[in-house]
């Protein structure tokens, strides 16, 4: 066992700033069929996951005094979130040296084990959450896990797409690396969803796992990698990251990674990031109103700065003016904040258009933690064409990734 376990409260209370809640667990019972209870959809308590960790003796080491977790203050703020996670690989415990570290762990275990662990931390806040793989006897192909983020339905508003996919990996390389890297795909400024959560999470991962933090660049393109990218988070198009927490080729991290205790430390750390992240709200707004009026294309719509509605002067200014900006098909939009009212009105010459049968609308902007707004992108199409008067059906769409079409 390991013999930080005092330190994993102790810090994250430390961070957190206080602690409402401590949960300890004594030592579990066996638990039988387990993983069909998974694959049905029953909320699964944190402390069956670690007993269910337990059992699986073949992989893992033993039980210690108990664990603790302190339940986030902040983690209300995950209310109606919808999360998929992704356990990377599966079904290769036949296959001899593949994926494993250097006395067996296997990646794909650790991966589950985690992603275990992780669920049951966030449908604890009341997020909904679905892991692509609850089993270790298969391997889905890369496009049917992104298709679990893109097709889910969400229970908050009935809405198809995840607000989040996370992909759940372990590195591999030498014996001597050891360090965090969390992936996102395509540049930057398509990708501002997806790197406000990877950021937190990717943070609370390395200072949690203490691996080698700032021997590399904690948040990474998946493009420095792989000219395509990765393809989990290529054909993913709702907010997504790839989490590479720790190297199960490090003979040190290897043992590690075999209790039960470290693997919640693990999900803890990803549980935390996401919380820090949902705290500070993600921005969004109403489907915008598209008209052409003279000779002028007219985009209205309503910001929400994405921060909790109950807080003392939650109807204050929480939108960074500076980052309100629009455009349509990439023409430079004039667009007018008012931070009263919270209306965005913005106007593009006609004659600065193609000719098109629809039009892709972009809506940015940043709440003062800096989180961008979802969606950022609609789809905007006038029966009539460009003609003083029209009004246009807006939709919005996922997320741009390179090589995708839409
Ligand atoms: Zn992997």
């Amino acid at each position: 066992m390991l013999t930080g376990l005092a330190g994993l409260t102790l810090s994250s209370a430390m961070l957190v700033g206080c602690v409402d809640q401590t949960k300890i667990v004594e030592k579990p019972t066996k638990v039988d069929a387990f993983l069909e209870r998974v694959e049905k959809g029953e909320p699964m308590p944190v402390e069956e996951i670690l007993a269910y960790i337990e059992n699986d003796r073949d992989a893992f080491n033993g039980w210690g005094e108990g664990y603790e977790f302190p339940v986030h203050p902040a983690e209300k703020h995950l209310k109606g979130w919808t999360i998929v996670l992704d356990p990377g690989h599966g079904g290769d415990a036949h296959k001899k040296n593949w994926k494993r570290g250097p006395t067996g762990v296997r990646e794909a275990a650790i991966n589950l084990r985690v992603g275990l662990i992780l669920k049951a931390l966030l449908e604890n806040s009341g997020a909904q959450v679905k892991l692509t793989r609850a089993d270790d006897s298969y391997d889905m192909s890369l496009a049917e896990r992104a298709e679990v983020a893109n097709t889910i339905v969400r229970k908050r508003d009935g809405g198809v797409g995840a607000d989040l996919f996370v992909s759940l990996h372990h590195n591999a390389s030498g014996p001597t690396a050891n360090y965090t890297t969390v992936w996102f795909h395509g540049p930057v400024k398509w990708s501002e969803p997806d790197l406000d959560p990877a950021k937190y999470v990717a943070h609370e991962l390395g200072w949690a796992l203490r691996t080698q933090v700032a021997k590399t660049s904690p948040i990474m393109n998946d493009q420095q990698m792989y000219a395509k990218g990765f393809g989990v988070l290529k054909m993913t198009r709702v907010p997504a990251f790839l989490c590479e927490s720790s190297f199960h080729t490090n003979p040190d991290e290897e043992q590690r990674l075999r209790d039960a205790e470290y693997n919640l430390r693990e999900a803890y750390a990803i549980y935390k990031g996401l919380t820090e992240y949902a705290y500070g709200g993600r921005p969004t707004q109403e489907a915008p109103n598209v008209k052409i009026d003279g000779s002028e294309m007219v985009i209205e719509t309503v910001l929400d700065d994405g921060s909790d509605k109950g807080w003392w002067g939650h109807d204050k200014e929480r939108t960074v003016a500076s980052t309100v900006n629009v455009n349509v098909n990439g023409v430079q939009a004039f667009a007018k904040y008012d931070a009263k009212s919270k209306k965005l009105i913005a106007k593009v010459a006609v004659a600065d258009l193609p000719e098109a049968e629809s039009y892709e609308v972009w809506v940015h902007h940043q709440n003062m933690f800096k989180h961008s707004n979802y969606p950022q992108r609609y789809s905007v199409a006038f029966s009539e064409g460009l003609v003083d008067g029209a009004k246009a059906e807006s939709k919005a769409m996922l997320v741009k990734r390179n090589g995708i079409e839409d």
